[in-house]
């Protein structure tokens, strides 16, 4: 969300007691529109990781790797819902609050929808009208933007939903920083911060929906060593000093039975001296098919905190995706879509 400070501050005899509640309202307002959205959030199933307070207003940044747990249709209503939390929380304080202002003071001038800091009440009425009103604007990725690339994903690949919104999201930007050069810095801050934000929302869909389309038999690691529950630790610590990776699966037969960690295996030597790969290994694990996507897999490796997921096929163990292969195979199809569109644009 933004908000839209007006210049009213500036005049007025000003009490600095005054001033300092005023701004604490303005503060106040702008966190509970962000608690709108973290808790409607929470409350459906995408965790809120953090909420940012900005000299324009606040974010709050939720858990990205869980947004397309549920496909389709609920994820654009549940979207819009989370949108529209943080403007309803405004309107309801600002309801609220001219309800009492009007029961304790019959006939006190509501209608000046400035921000006075002779007048608090009243202007936490109106702060809170005003971030309401301002965040509605579908001007991505405000809150009425979130709402219309909701409604575009209905029926839109979601990467060609976001392009959309953030088009217009940039164009009212654009038109913030036009109008804010005939007296309001503060509106061009917005533009700008709008801006900015927009490129970023797009960049993060184009990254997620890479991540959705590569399958994990793209880049599974197929060449790799296996444990044995029996093994001691000693023999697992010799198999994993002649190989790169960091985690293995260990097989009874053509059984998976476990995962464990070169660093676990390093522990529990030091603090039980040898012993067996079955005692020490995680029975905890997740299994990934072949034709998985590969945020699905990140997804799995980061809610559960695995560093490793064996990919089956037919209940037979035909690769692992580790997290330390996974950040490689990234970085690699970054590197390659930047060649596809280097040769594209020669
Ligand atoms: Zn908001």
């Amino acid at each position: 969300m933004f908000v839209l400070f007006t210049e009213s501050t500036a005049r007025s005899g000003m009490n600095a007691g005054r001033v300092l509640a005023l701004v604490g309202i303005v503060f106040g307002s702008v966190v509970l529109h962000e608690l709108g959205h973290a808790l409607v959030g929470a409350h459906s199933g995408v965790a809120p990781k953090a909420i940012i307070l900005l000299p324009i207003g606040g974010v709050t940044v939720f858990d990205e790797t869980q947004r397309h747990l549920e496909p389709g249709v609920l994820t654009w209503k549940r979207d819009i819902l989370i949108a529209l939390a943080g403007p309803l929380v405004n309107f309801l304080i600002a309801f609220v609050a001219a309800g009492v202002l009007l029961a304790v003071m019959p006939g006190v001038p509501l209608w000046s929808p400035y921000l006075n800091s002779a007048n608090l009440f009243r202007s936490l009425v109106w702060i809170n009208i005003w971030i309401g009103a301002f965040n509605l604007l579908p001007a991505y990725p405000m809150d009425g933007g979130k709402v219309l690339r909701a409604l575009f994903a209905r029926r839109m690949d979601p990467v060609v939903a976001t392009r959309r919104a953030v088009s217009i999201g940039q164009a009212f930007a654009t038109l913030f920083m036009l109008l804010g050069m005939f007296g309001n810095l503060w509106l061009t801050m917005v533009g700008v911060f709008l801006f900015i934000g927009a490129q970023l929302e797009e960049r993060s869909a184009v990254f997620q929906s890479v991540l959705e389309s590569v399958l994990l038999e793209d880049i599974m690691l197929t060449d790799f060593a296996t444990l044995s529950p029996a093994d001691t630790l000693e023999d697992a610590l010799q198999k994993a000093v002649h190989s790169l990776q960091d985690d293995f699966p260990v097989i009874r037969g053509s059984d998976m039975v476990g995962v464990i960690s070169r660093q676990k295996i390093l522990q529990a030597l030091r603090a039980e001296g040898n012993g067996y790969v079955q005692a020490v290994m995680n029975r905890i694990f997740e299994v990934a098919q072949k034709k998985e996507s590969l945020a699905s897999a990140f997804r799995k490796l980061t809610s559960r905190n695995l560093s490793i997921i064996p990919v089956v096929e037919e209940e037979r163990l035909v690769g692992i995706v580790t997290l330390q292969n996974l950040m490689h195979s990234m970085a690699l199809l970054a590197e390659s879509r930047k060649l596809r569109k280097a040769e594209l644009n020669s």
